[in-house]
């Protein structure tokens, strides 16, 4: 059966998950209940699921290479145990901070046929077109391109490994938004998933059930990754420092995407490189020193410096964009102060900065501190600035995305296919960015109705007929 039929069949599925996720949003990487959910179902199709780092999930599926993450080798397939208790899971034994012991050691007889693929550590092997990770420092060619070695960027790191299989990674955390959408599946417990991880995490969840059911006839391995902390930007630097990227040679994503008129379903493909700004969050702590309000000059207002240093920072995006360049700067916290007479010792400012150059990005930061530090010293505070959560921009390979459009044409023809040539840019951040620094990689888009509002609204509620044309999608790049 053709892959978008197989997908079809899996609609009721899909939307079961996705409802059950829905109802449950967890943040940042304290996903408990989620993870369960993840690992109990992946178990059930017959996989060995491994927790890795601060709030991830791995699954492989097909041949595997033995990569080592997070300091274990990753033989996944090949220690199933079918018995698992699901009580236990259910419990959430096992799991949050440890290896998920889903596999104890009892071979189910997973596909293990096709011999290892010649990946030894310290080589580069290019197979199938797709290449080959980046030693830390150097840049590697690949078809006229350059893999992750921009400076500043995360390039493969120490182990040195080869792309041989694919990485297919959904994220998986909520926003704390209380949700205001009138659905019987609505989440009450005062977080949301405004950004549809939860319809990405279905969707992974039938792409592992539809590349189980045809694991002999993979030809590379494929992992999945049920990635957590992607709203903080930190989940996907996390999970690469523990080795997930080891290994693959090429990693895909789809992010639903609303506010469009197209046809629900339409998996969209962005043009080749930059395609989402880098995000830099920052945070400004502005020091003075308090007194009686009927007495200010006895002590140092930081209201009156952090308002200041508000419209100082304003310049950055009126001012000092280069032509050719796009920055945003938003400050979207100001906190400082507890009553009407009293000037307070302290204020705070938090804001994000956004832009495609990776150049112009430490431009962009430096300025800001200048700026903070100037205006704050001019009345007499002082400012420290902090840059606690970041992701660079991200880049869409050029020939791994020209060989996707050609699949995903093929399994999903014209209908519901958009290719898009002409650079734009979203104006949102994603951390798989730090991904795509790392190894060659596609990021999807996928509509999923509403176009009334946007991504993060409490209202939005997604079209869950978009579950299976994304799910179909992640399925043809993963055995394109
Ligand atoms: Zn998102």
């Amino acid at each position: 059966m053709d892959i978008l039929n197989q997908a079809k069949d899996l609609r009721e599925t899909l939307v079961s998950w996705r409802r059950a996720l829905h109802a449950c949003p967890e943040i940042g990487f304290d996903l408990p209940r989620t993870k369960t959910l993840i690992l109990q179902e992946l178990t059930a199709m017959g996989y060995s699921p491994k927790e890795v780092g601060r709030g991830s999930i791995v699954a492989h599926v097909g041949p595997s290479e033995g990569i080592k993450i997070d300091g274990t080798v990753a033989r996944v397939g090949a220690e199933l145990d079918s018995g698992v208790s699901r009580a236990r899971l259910a419990e959430g034994a096992g799991i949050d901070g440890t290896v998920a012991r889903v596999g104890a050691g009892r071979d189910s007889g997973v596909s293990r046929a096709r011999p290892a693929e010649g990946v030894e550590k310290g080589n580069y092997v290019s197979r199938v077109g797709d290449t080959v990770g980046a030693e830390k420092g150097n840049n590697v060619s690949r078809a006229g391109h350059t893999v992750g070695a921009e400076k500043g960027n995360n390039v493969s790191r120490a182990g040195h490994t080869v792309g041989a299989e694919i990485l297919l990674r959904a994220d998986m955390d909520g926003l704390a938004i209380p949700e205001a959408a009138r659905v019987e599946f609505r989440a009450i417990n005062g977080n949301m998933h405004a950004c549809g991880h939860d319809m990405h995490t279905a969707m992974l969840l039938g792409a592992a059930a539809m590349l189980k059911a045809r694991e002999g006839e993979l030809s590379r391995g494929v992992r999945l990754l049920f990635q957590g902390a992607e709203e903080i930007l930190q989940g996907a630097e996390d999970a690469v420092a523990h080795g997930v990227c080891e290994g693959i040679g090429a990693a895909y994503m789809i992010h639903v995407t609303v506010n469009t008129r197209l046809p629900v379903g339409t998996v969209i493909v962005p043009p080749a490189g930059v395609i989402a700004p880098s995000a830099d969050y920052f945070e400004i702590t502005v020091q003075g020193k308090g007194c009686h309000g009927a007495d200010p000059a006895s002590g140092i207002d930081p209201l009156s410096a952090a308002a200041r240093i508000l419209l100082g920072l304003q310049h950055l995006p009126a001012r000092e964009i280069p032509s050719g360049e796009r920055g945003m700067l938003t400050v979207g916290m100001i906190h400082g102060g507890d009553a009407f007479n009293v000037i307070p010792e302290a204020a705070r400012l938090g804001g994000s900065l956004r832009c495609y150059g990776e150049d112009f990005r430490q431009v962009l930061k430096t300025r800001t501190e200048q700026i903070a530090r100037g205006v704050a010293e001019a009345f007499r505070t002082r400012a420290e600035v902090q840059f606690p959560a970041q992701c660079p921009s991200l880049v869409n390979d050029e020939g791994l995305r020209n060989r996707l459009c050609d699949a995903l044409r093929g399994e999903l023809g014209t209908d519901r296919l958009i290719v898009v040539d002409t650079p734009t840019g979203t104006a949102g951040s994603e951390d798989f960015s730090v991904i795509s620094r790392t190894v060659p990689s596609v990021m999807l888009a996928l509509a999923a109705g509403d176009p009334t509002v946007a991504l993060h609204h409490p209202g939005i509620v997604f079209d869950e007929d978009a579950l299976v044309y994304g799910t179909a999608a992640l399925v043809t790049a993963a055995i394109r």
